[in-house]
């Protein structure tokens, strides 16, 4: 048995090897070979979320009030990299570090949201199914699991995610990755949440706001109050500092 598993363990590492060989891996945000990320570059991912809304020019719903987007950091950066290598390139392996840096956000974004007298609920943006069965997992589910446990960490224990918003089917081609991420503009629908709840949205990135602009109509035409976002990345343009408050 002990033979079987040298045998193995040998044969796993030389794959491994040969894949490496053929695949080199780098870091997503600066290209340093044989890291699968720099100190450097992942450190955006530990920067507080801070307010964006400012920045995305298709946000505004006619007779709203502005909508809060917190986000950690900007597209312009290693951000960008992270985001597209997993997003386009398989990178199974940020999993971890971007539904990481989601948590540490909706952690600090809780306070901020603790003055909401309404139970909160989840509502993640979803990739379109194509993407979804393309990459062969479901990194809106990730990345709104992560927020249900920053939430709770940052001391509202309980929140829910539900998928309620379904973006209408057929993939967006051509363009580059971010005109792709954000191409999709008003072809959402939702279902009902219970009475009672209001919800946080939660996306990768946030470009023009066209996405969460849908998404909140949607909800919001069926009376579900709709609180503010969550995003991993915004849009590069001049930032916002301030980090809390929701007016
Ligand atoms: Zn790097």
């Amino acid at each position: 048995m002990a033979g079987t598993r040298r045998a193995i363990e040998v044969a796993t590492t030389a794959v491994r090897d040969v894949v490496r060989a053929v695949v080199p891996v780098e870091c997503p945000g600066c290209g340093a070979l044989d890291v699968r990320w720099c100190d450097t570059c992942a450190a955006v991912w530990w920067e507080p979320p801070l307010r964006s809304e400012q920045l995305a020019p298709r946000l505004d719903v006619e007779g709203r009030a502005p909508f809060p987007v917190w986000a950690p950091a900007t597209l312009a950066g290693p951000a960008h990299g992270f985001i597209a290598a997993w997003k386009d390139a398989g990178r199974r392996d940020l999993d971890a570090v971007l539904a990481d840096a989601m948590r540490r956000s909706a952690a600090a974004v809780a306070p901020a949201l603790a003055a909401i007298p309404t139970r909160l609920t989840v509502v993640d943006v979803p990739s379109r199914p194509g993407a979804r069965r393309r990459r062969g997992r479901d990194l809106a589910a990730l990345l709104a699991s992560a927020a249900v446990e920053g939430l709770g960490d940052g001391g509202l224990p309980g929140v829910k995610h539900r998928r309620v918003v379904r973006l209408a089917h057929g993939e967006q081609r051509g363009g580059s990755a971010r005109r792709r991420w954000s191409g999709m503009s008003a072809a959402v629908t939702s279902a009902p949440v219970p009475q009672g709840e209001a919800v946080v949205l939660v996306d990768d990135v946030m470009t023009t706001g066209a996405t969460l602009a849908a998404c909140l109509r949607s909800l919001e035409g069926r009376g579900v109050p709709v609180v503010g976002a969550i995003v991993l990345a915004v849009a590069d343009a001049g930032r916002a500092t301030a980090t809390s408050g929701l007016g």
